[in-house]
């Protein structure tokens, strides 16, 4: 293989790596949400099982794509405003308009693509089209998870600026993938979300703060056990970020069955047939 092709080969792995939580994660986001719809949406929870399976579509996407790797992340503190001010431009128009197309396409999309896609299944509720309404929820579910995953929401997305390269992966599939049986959410009925696009915002900027905790929980691991390979580092690394992963997953998966009762909501309540999922 000639250097060229060594170098592409390597930068597609790491993009396809670096995407967002493990597919484990993104099963249990998705699948999770059905527990905390109220009772309106009782028909809509055999939804479950294919919330899960199409989880990582999303992901799947970006080796036809090319489109689709941009919506997975947003790397907020690359934003001088988000900085300053701890937010950014939201409306997308003058988002483009103040801080160019360019730089809105390199720090990714995923606030507006989750906002879109919230529009689409909005419009597949409308038209009741419950086939393609399952599959775009699964998407908005891919979507939201990655908005709590605190590596995605950072330029220093795998520790590559700290010291820490590879954290982005020991973090959201080895870790996770190690834990994911304790990962047990709490019971929750989830409310109509006013004002959608704002709301996503806000759980970015929230979610930022986890960056520096997370960077934390990897560094004192790696002293603890002096790797970040073996089970003692690994076993560390959950003791320091395990609570607030969990918060940080279940608290995906709420705001999703928040997003889906809303677009029900806002699609006009259509009446959910009987036998849906068989
Ligand atoms: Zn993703």
């Amino acid at each position: 293989m000639n250097s060229f092709l060594v170098r592409y080969s390597i930068l597609f792995a790491l993009f396809v790596c670096l995407c967002s939580w493990g597919e484990k994660a993104h099963r249990k986001i998705n699948s999770s949400c059905v527990e905390f719809f109220p009772k309106e949406l009782n028909q809509l929870k055999v939804w479950a099982p294919i919330l899960a399976d199409h989880g990582s579509d999303a992901d799947f996407r970006k080796k036809d794509d090319k489109t689709e790797f941009v919506k997975h992340f947003t790397d907020i503190d690359s934003y001088d405003d988000f900085n300053r001010t701890h937010r950014i431009e939201e409306d997308f128009e003058t988002a483009t308009l103040k801080y160019g197309n360019e730089k809105i396409k390199k720090e990714g999309t995923l606030p507006w693509t989750t906002d879109s896609t919230y529009n689409a299944l909005v419009q597949n509720f409308k038209s009741e089209n419950w086939d393609q309404a399952v599959l775009t929820a699964a998407d908005l579910g891919h979507y939201v998870g990655d908005g709590f995953m605190p590596l995605h929401i950072t330029a220093n997305y795998d520790g590559q600026l700290s010291t820490q390269t590879g954290i982005h992966r020991r973090y959201e599939e080895t870790m996770i993938d190690r834990n994911i049986d304790k990962v047990q959410f709490k019971p929750f009925t989830c409310k109509k979300i006013n004002g959608v696009k704002s709301s996503i915002f806000g759980y970015l900027y929230a979610n930022h703060s986890y960056v520096s905790l997370l960077l934390k929980a990897d560094n004192q691991a790696y002293i603890e056990a002096g790797d970040q390979y073996s089970d003692r580092y690994y076993e560390s690394l959950w003791m320091e970020s395990g609570s607030f992963t969990i918060q940080l997953l279940e608290e995906s998966s709420k705001t999703l069955a928040g997003l889906i009762y809303t677009a029900w909501l806002e699609a006009g309540k259509p009446k959910i047939p009987a036998g849906l999922g068989n």
